[in-house]
């Protein structure tokens, strides 16, 4: 099935300053695995354009995203809270990152792709409607689903989220969004801390425990997900794939295999297929640890092609 890699130059050069873990090594070591791994070959590589304002005025008020524009510093470094650093070319990468979810929305609803994996930086599943955080600076994925609401007029989407952290932002941006479902895991209680609430009609939030393994994880998605997944029928399925809960990422305690990441694919490829015509939109969040996020983005982009992998 084809697929595409969304992804731009600018991405790379989003500098957070030394030490810092979200860097562009993790794209270039994406990128390094798919030519080693072959799939360079099968993917189609295309550049993501930068976002509209009309685009990001649909999640963010036109209020922060003047702000935004205005923290970004001359030279150096700026903070935008104590985690999410910015510089310069920051901004010409958080558009290309926001942009790059719109364009994959087209690319799948115009029926030119089956599905799309995005690998673009700064991620951004914590960033609120006014509020930018964890590494974040505009919720790409949020910009991307409101894309396929408003433009491709669709009338039910999920958003699911494998990410160690809660997607804060996401949540927050469509709270009372019926047409949009969201689903998430989670360590907990841990960053951002996020209180539990609740789950709503279309908010099925899994907490788990530092000490989660393959077993939680599985059956969070099994008993949870899945059913309202199955139920909300989404013509679209977005996928904040952040693969920070590997248990060799020291980002988290939670610590699933390569297996896991390939399994919760998947499960979510089966959702797809069922009443999305296997229309997957898939954006890079977290994953620090650069050799099981090159594999396992590996893993997860060969199951949205339905390719078999070669190894364990
Ligand atoms: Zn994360």
């Amino acid at each position: 099935m084809p697929t595409a890699y969304i992804t731009h130059p600018a991405c790379r050069n989003h500098d957070t300053g030394p030490d810092h873990p979200e860097n562009a090594s993790r794209l270039f070591a994406i990128e390094d695995r798919f030519v080693e791994s072959g799939l360079d070959s099968v993917l189609r590589y295309v550049d993501a354009p930068l976002v509209s304002e009309e685009q990001l005025l649909r999640v963010h008020p036109q209020g922060y995203i003047d702000a935004i524009r205005a923290a970004i510093p001359e030279s150096g470094y700026a903070r935008l809270d104590p985690d999410t650093v910015v510089c310069p070319k920051s901004l010409d990468a958080a558009y290309r990152a926001a942009g790059a979810a719109v364009a994959a929305v087209d690319l799948v609803m115009g029926g030119e792709m089956d599905s799309v994996f995005c690998g673009v930086r700064p991620p951004g599943h914590h960033a609120e409607s006014t509020r930018s955080m964890g590494f974040c600076i505009f919720d790409n994925i949020a910009v991307g689903a409101a894309h396929a609401l408003e433009v491709h007029g669709l009338k039910r989407v999920a958003v699911v989220d494998f990410d160690v952290h809660h997607g804060n932002g996401t949540e927050e941006i469509f709270e009372n969004e019926d047409r949009v479902l969201f689903c998430s895991t989670f360590q907990h209680p841990f960053y951002p801390f996020t209180p539990l609430r609740e789950n709503s009609s279309n908010r099925i939030c899994v907490p788990l425990p530092a000490t989660a393994k393959s077993d939680e994880f599985r059956a969070a998605i099994t008993d949870h997900w899945l059913p309202a997944l199955a139920a909300f029928e989404p013509e679209l399925v977005f996928v904040s794939a952040g693969f920070d809960a590997h248990r060799d990422d020291d980002m988290s305690h939670v610590a699933l295999t390569d297996g896991d990441f390939r399994w919760v694919s998947e499960r979510i490829m089966e959702i797809a297929n069922a009443s999305a015509a296997g229309r997957v939109v898939s954006m890079l969040e977290g994953g620090y640890e650069l050799n099981s996020l090159a594999r396992c983005v590996d893993a997860h982009v060969r199951v949205l092609m339905d390719l078999h992998t070669s190894h364990a």
